[in-house]
């Protein structure tokens, strides 16, 4: 029995089968339409409008009476399934498409200009997350609006390959003793090998997505052709003299034993630091000054605070702000210890414990009260003065001995925390970084690769600086009598984003780029930009301005190479026009790998290889985010059928400090262009209750998963990547977004009635062909009202996705082809589809309305939702001419919908009076359904509606509309009732003996009084309407008028044969 079956489980549908015969006449004899009213028409439908559908099914079950017209009841048939099966259907049409190219055909054959969305490569590292899908699945809904927007759209998809995390990966797989002896091409081999297996795993969850794109030749940043490229781009930079070597304080990961960029940083919550107050002894004053504080001699100390007293030993300067107000303040012991020691964790130092003595400590004026309280003493103000009278005053070094300048520093000096003067350690801060280079003064970093202490650190040497060493100067500075008081300190800290350990500032040799050449360019180039949303100006602005030179040279092994060469005796670098063109043609020919395996003199260019002794390479590689940020010379400029700038960037909302930032200043600095003329950013993805995501909270959403289906069915179906990106489209992308079970749930449930819409429209076009299309001049006026919103419709929609406002799309698609669809126009059209005659003008003008629905709808979702559009274009029961003749084989190689300028142009009293007869319909069914709830009536067919409309004009168009000779205007027919009757005055009799009244009231139309009895007459067979002549043709008894007029025109099928 395949009818059974076919009801729990669609047949499955061959891709080509479009105009195949229906190979299933069980389709014709099964009740249809109460699949299609759960499907999409809404339950009140399901009451009201079953008469035709039942009088088909009682005829598939046999009742011999009521069966004699069914085979003149036109019911809908489809291939298109009713689910979705999108588990085993999406990679059918996913092979569809590939298999026909559609993609790059399509692409070739458009003739418009190009569009080039630039892919931001993630990472080729682990799996891919939500935020992967929303990013692509967003970049791949723009690039199919491009497309049937006839733009011939490149998008070549990109890996980030380089980089630490793939290199620790590969680093912990081995044991201690082979990676003792793993020489750097033998992890670089092994680094590429793991990226390769990640780039494949990623791509294919991609595709799954639906994404399109030059999967055959990606870019992958470990290619030799594009690290030929980043080297250009550094060369370009070198040669313009925006790179230069120098010692400064970068971020440093001792638990990574590299550099890292900011972007490479995060700041957990809840870090506390040790912080200490301490006090360093003043020994002179310059002339003016010392007349002032010689009295204070030699109990004068300056107060200091920091949160990073391992510091202390590379102290350079004290630093105050010459504007703020600073005091000379004796110190009393009034209050005593207690007063601190109830404060936990808060240890007074010896500074405030020997009694014998009064110190004196300077301070910032308006910071006194606060130390007071902090350090649990009374500080007596005994003189006060600008900040600048402290320059060039000398202390001692608490630790070392030596004597060191109080300096001025910039407006970073405040009176928010401390004491107003600023510990200074050059080697260990940027601001100390930059004061020091203005006075001079030495940049000590005693601290090595792994967070140690050096030698230069004195007894300190060997001691971690985070750990043991913190403690140990702590120490040290209290046995000098400098500690006041140390407390813990919760405060943002930067911590290594792979190994989640804390950073310090480390002062080290590494390669700059020269941010300050080219800031005023970028932030012009930033100006000309579009920024969507408009405020991620404002990040990219604030994060350009403020940031200090790009510190590109890593201490890893698995990167690009800085191209550089050293000098045996004099360490210079060697950089050259001639280097550089010979390194990147030795990369492009065998890849960054030839940087470790070719001597310097085979490195080196001609020109230099007789003296090549005298050399040797530079062992750093370049930050990752050099590379990505290369990418704009490495993919637009290089490959046919892209521009550059790209015409849209489109990444997270972190990305203003990682890719769209190194991309702009590699750019901007060997171009002078922005790399991009717009840019859109995206949030995170977060669970149902805004949180994030993480295993341990186990609210992980995959979506693998949500595609697939997890292991328990029930929890985890397989929702198919349309419902994934259906959810896509639903959120406001520009904020954090968020996903989970229930959300998933909402989404398949506006899929499945996105689809039963889509279903109806196909199966009711079942015998269309183009030809029979009524010209829209003749179409009734409920049909030209529908056009008129539909194409409405279409440009709202078409607004959405040129402002990349997908919201907006997904609501309108909700609200008109799920909802206003439904319940309106499709719901009143079963009438005239089903028994209105197979080839009568009522039948055919409504399918004329209902194949420019669906011609439309189809192209307005097929962006969001490919698979279900395809779905359908494979079902087409009819051939669609594409714009150059040929058959639409694929929904791609249509067009985006041409605005039918005529169908808008419905004059404006008609579409209010169409706008009232709905309000007023809805009303009308509130009083159906009492009669029902009443049982005066069972289908609403069974009633006769009456209507008063206190203003005459309104009445003579509502009697218009009654008496409208093409049936669908008719307004029985409009409420799915066998009659209505509008009164022209009050019968008050009648008015009386109605027994279900209601009321609709607008001001356009005044008081409509609506009353429902049941219908005058019997019931049709074929129709199940009521009327008064039914009974009067002898040769056909059962049968209304009009259904009399269709069974004598309409010649008995061919298909009444079949059962
Ligand atoms: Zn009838």
């Amino acid at each position: 029995m395949r009818a059974s079956s076919s009801l729990v489980s669609p047949p499955r549908i061959g891709l080509h089968c479009r105009n195949a015969p229906l190979l299933r006449p069980v389709l014709f004899v099964r009740p249809f339409c109460t699949e299609i009213a759960e499907g999409c028409l809404g339950s009140g439908s399901k009451r009201r409008a079953r008469g035709p559908v039942m009088a088909g099914k009682k005829a598939s079950e046999g009742a011999k009476q009521e069966g004699k017209y069914k085979h003149t009841v036109d019911l809908p048939k489809t291939t298109f399934g009713l689910r979705a099966n999108a588990v085993v259907r999406e990679p059918e049409i996913q092979k569809l498409w590939e298999d026909h190219h559609v993609f790059k055909r399509v692409a070739d054959r458009n003739t418009g200009g190009s569009f080039v969305l630039h892919d931001g490569p993630p990472y080729a590292n682990g799996s891919l997350h939500m935020g992967h899908a929303l990013n692509k699945i967003l970049k791949d809904i723009i690039n199919r609006y491009k497309l049937l927007l006839n733009y011939k759209v490149s998008f070549v998809p990109g890996w980030d390959c380089h980089g630490l995390p793939i290199e620790l990966k590969v680093l912990q797989s081995m044991d201690e003793d082979t990676r003792r002896e793993l020489k750097p091409l033998k992890l670089r081999q092994k680094a590429a090998k793991f990226a390769k297996d990640t780039v494949n795993i990623q791509m294919k969850s991609f595709k799954r997505f639906g994404v399109w794109a030059d999967w055959d030749r990606p870019y992958l940043t470990l290619s030799p052709e594009y690290e030929a490229a980043q080297i250009e781009v550094f060369g370009q930079m070198a040669l313009r003299g925006y790179i230069y070597r120098g010692r400064k304080p970068v971020h440093w990961s001792p638990s990574s034993c590299t550099a890292l960029a900011e972007a490479e940083l995060e700041y957990p919550e809840g870090h506390i630091s040790r912080s200490i107050y301490a006090t360093f002894k003043i020994t002179s004053a310059p002339p003016p000054s010392c007349h002032m504080l010689e009295e204070f001699f030699p109990e004068l100390c300056l107060a200091i605070w920091t949160t990073t007293p391992w510091t202390i030993p590379a102290n350079a300067a004290v630093a105050v702000n010459a504007k703020l107000e600073y005091v000379v303040a004796e110190v009393h012991h009034a209050l005593e210890e207690a007063t601190i020691s109830e404060k936990k964790q808060t240890k007074a130092g010896r500074f405030l414990k020997i009694s014998e003595r009064k110190p004196f400590v300077i301070v910032a004026s308006e910071l006194v009260p606060m130390l007071e309280s902090k350090w649990g003493v009374k500080l007596v103000v005994k003189k006060a003065f600008l900040g600048s009278t402290l320059e060039n005053c000398r202390y001692v070094h608490p630790l070392n001995g030596k004597e060191c300048p109080v300096v001025l520093g910039g407006d970073y000096i405040t009176t928010e925390s401390g004491t107003g003067l600023v510990h200074t350690a050059p080697g260990h801060g940027q601001e100390d970084y930059i004061t020091g280079l203005k006075y001079g003064l030495p940049i000590v970093s005693p601290v090595d690769d792994e967070g140690r202490f050096t030698e230069e650190a004195g007894e300190f040497n060997g001691l971690e600086v985070l750990g043991a060493g913190n403690a140990a100067v702590v120490k040290c500075l209290d046995e000098q009598l400098s500690l006041v008081l140390e407390e813990p300190y919760k405060h943002k800290y930067p911590y290594d984003w792979r190994t989640k350990k804390p950073t310090i500032f480390r002062a080290t040799e590494q390669w700059f780029a020269s941010v300050d050449g080219f800031r005023q360019l970028a932030m012009d180039a930033i100006n000309k930009v579009t920024w969507i949303p408009a405020q991620a100006e404002n990040r990219i602005i604030a994060m350009t301005s403020s940031r200090s030179d790009w510190c590109i040279s890593r201490q890893r092994t698995w990167g690009v190479p800085i191209p550089v060469f050293y000098h045996v005796h004099s360490k210079e670098p060697l950089i050259s026009e001639e280097t550089i063109a010979h390194v990147k043609a030795v990369v492009s020919k065998k890849g960054s790998d030839a940087w470790w395996y070719m001597s310097t003199e085979e490195l080196l260019p001609h020109k230099y290889q007789n003296n090549a002794s005298e050399y040797y390479k530079g062992t750093d590689t370049m930050d990752v985010w050099f590379d990505s940020g290369s990418s704009w010379a490495a993919v637009l400029g290089k490959r046919d059928g892209l521009h550059f700038p790209a015409d849209l960037y489109l990444e997270g909302t972190d990305q203003h400090r990682g890719w769209f930032q190194s991309s702009l200043l590699t750019s901007i600095a060997t171009t002078g262009n922005a790399p991009y003329s717009c840019v859109i950013t995206h949030g995170f993805v977060l669970d149902e209750k805004g949180m994030k995501m993480s295993k341990s909270l186990g609210n992980v959403v995959d979506p693998d998963i949500v595609i697939n289906g997890g292991k328990n069915s029930k929890d985890q179906p397989g929702y198919g990547a349309d419902v994934l990106r259906l959810w896509v489209s639903s959120v406001d992308y520009t904020g954090d977004v968020l996903i989970g079970p229930q959300i998933l749930r909402q989404m398949s449930e506006t899929y499945r009635k996105l689809r039963g819409t889509l279903r109806f429209l196909l199966s009711n076009l079942h015998d269309w062909k183009t030809e029979n299309s009524v010209p829209y001049d003749d179409l009734p006026k409920i049909d030209k009202f529908a056009l008129y919103q539909l194409e409405n419709v279409v440009k709202t929609i078409q607004d959405g996705y040129e402002l990349y406002q997908f919201y907006k799309i997904y609501q309108i698609i909700q609200r008109f082809a799920i909802v206003d669809l439904s319940n309106f126009y499709l719901d009143v059209a079963k009438d005239r589809l089903y028994v209105g005659g197979s080839a009568s003008f009522t039948r055919r003008s409504c399918q004329t309305v209902l194949a420019a629905h669906l011609l439309s709808i189809v192209r307005l979702i097929a962006p969001i939702l490919p698979h279900l559009a395809e779905d359908v274009w494979q079902n087409l029961p009819f051939e669609y001419i594409t714009g150059d003749g040929s058959i639409g084989k694929f929904v791609f190689e249509l067009k985006w919908p041409v605005p039918n300028e005529s169908w808008l142009r419905m004059p404006a009293d008609d579409v209010d009076l169409w706008k009232t007869i709905l309000e007023l319909r809805s009303e009308v069914n509130k009083v159906l359904e009492n009669a029902r709830a009443g049982k005066l009536i069972g289908s609403s067919l069974e009633a006769k509606v009456y209507l008063h409309a206190s203003d005459g004009d309104v009445t003579c168009r509502l009697q218009e509309l009654c008496t409208a000779g093409n049936e669908a205007d008719a307004l029985h027919r409009i409420f799915i009732t066998s009659q209505v009757e509008v009164l022209n005055s009050p019968n008050t009799e009648l008015v009386t003996s109605v027994p279900y009244t209601g009321n609709y009231t607008d001001q356009r139309t005044g008081e409509i009084w609506i009353g429902v009895s049941q219908a005058d007459g019997l019931k049709c067979e074929r129709c199940w309407n009521y009327e008064p002549q039914v009974g009067s043709f002898a040769d056909h008894p059962t049968l209304c008028a009009r259904c009399y007029d269709v069974i004598n025109m309409q010649p008995l099928p061919a298909a009444a044969g079949i059962s």
